[in-house]
């Protein structure tokens, strides 16, 4: 079946509408109209090749909120109509532990993505949100509360759940010193999980200019890290450090604004890799982390956490057609803090 989509034909142009193949509906598959689509970093990274690997053309897309519009003969879980979310990976071995754990993000086996995908035996390359329609495993679906301010749910399906995820793996709560290295999509979602979670938030952001956004979003300290001793104060300071920057940066530098045992979890994925110090890690007892998304059962979780306490990501709505002046937005660090397309505008 045929839908609409934008796509990428190689690493330097724009984007440009491109129609693509969707499978039928089987027997465990819903259909969805695509709703809204977030615009992660992640994207660009990939449409511009940062991680090679890249087979184009390439839809990208993996911020989903849809509505059903067909299901499969053997799907149970969804009825016609209903509201749910597609995150990063639409199907996983699914026989490994991980994946019969519910985290199919650390699956053993082969996970295939959302977009830019070829699972094994598959004719057509996955492709992702930039587009009317999908078809998804029911099983890799999620449920979203029809209503929640749907535009807002949609970046919950990535810089949520990456955000969410470590932030309860490393226990964070009442006391927790949590530093958020760089404030952007999935930056400003972990402000706002560990405010509600109740730690102490600092934001450390390479200018001056999200200082008030900080502190609006809970926030209790800002720091410019660039500026001269505004972060001497905070030496062997926190517990936890996020980092969100999506460029390369000096590890060495925010791991010594760690205290005791304290950690810094990678998120960022930066075109090349940066060098650190052993000393930086072996001084404190300090640990260098990383954390991959979330597998279906904690974004579920997250998602019905998020509609109890009205938690939602700050979105600048756009069209399909807008997408490559939000790729040069986001790159000029010009977003508050997440574009999310609107599929019907
Ligand atoms: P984003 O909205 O563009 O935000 C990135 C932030 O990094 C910016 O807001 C900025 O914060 C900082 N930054 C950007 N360029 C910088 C530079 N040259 N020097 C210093 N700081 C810079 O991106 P995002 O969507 O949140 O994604 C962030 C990264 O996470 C990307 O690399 C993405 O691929 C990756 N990611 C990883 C996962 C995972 O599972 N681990 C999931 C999703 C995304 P300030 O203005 O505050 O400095
Ligand atoms: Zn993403
Ligand atoms: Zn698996």
């Amino acid at each position: 079946m045929q839908t609409q989509a934008y796509a990428a034909f190689d690493a330097t142009s724009p984007l440009v509408p491109h129609t693509i193949d969707r499978r039928e509906t089987g027997a465990n598959d819903i259909q969805i109209e695509i709703l809204f689509c977030g615009v992660c970093h992640s994207d660009i990274h990939q449409v511009k090749n940062e991680w090679n690997g890249t087979t184009y053309p390439i839809v990208p897309g993996h911020e989903v909120v849809g509505k059903v519009t067909q299901i499969g003969t053997a799907v149970t879980r969804y009825q016609l109509g209903d509201i749910l979310g597609v995150g990063c990976f639409v199907d996983s071995c699914r026989t490994c532990n991980p994946c019969k754990e519910g985290e199919e993000n650390f699956c053993e086996g082969a996970v295939t993505w959302t977009y830019n995908s070829k699972p094994a035996g598959a004719s057509l390359p996955t492709y992702g949100g930039y587009s009317k329609l999908m078809v998804v495993d029911e099983q890799y679906a999620l449920r979203v509360d029809p209503n929640m301010d749907l535009s807002r749910v949609a970046p919950l399906l990535c810089a949520g759940i990456t955000t969410y995820s470590p932030l309860k793996h490393w226990k964070v709560g009442k006391g927790t010193k949590l530093a958020v290295l760089g404030l952007g999509g999935l930056g400003h979602m972990a402000v706002k999980f560990g405010v509600a979670f109740g730690a102490e938030v600092t934001v450390l952001s390479s200018s001056d200019k999200k200082h008030d956004d900080a502190l609006e979003l809970g926030a209790k300290y800002f720091v410019n890290y660039n500026k001269v001793g505004e972060s001497d104060c905070f030496k062997n300071y926190f517990d936890l450090i996020i980092d969100s920057v999506s460029a390369p940066h000096d590890l060495n530098f925010f791991l010594s604004l760690l205290g005791k045992d304290g950690t810094v979890v990678l998120l960022g994925i930066p075109p090349t890799n940066v060098d650190f110090n052993h000393r930086s890690v072996i001084s404190k007892r300090r640990s260098l982390s990383g954390s991959s998304i979330g597998g279906t059962k904690e974004t579920q979780e997250m998602l019905d956490y998020c509609a109890a306490n009205n938690i939602y990501s700050d979105v600048e709505v756009i069209s399909l057609s807008e997408i490559n002046t939000a790729y040069e937005r986001m790159l000029n660090n010009d977003v508050k803090y997440r574009f999310v397309i609107d599929l019907n505008r």
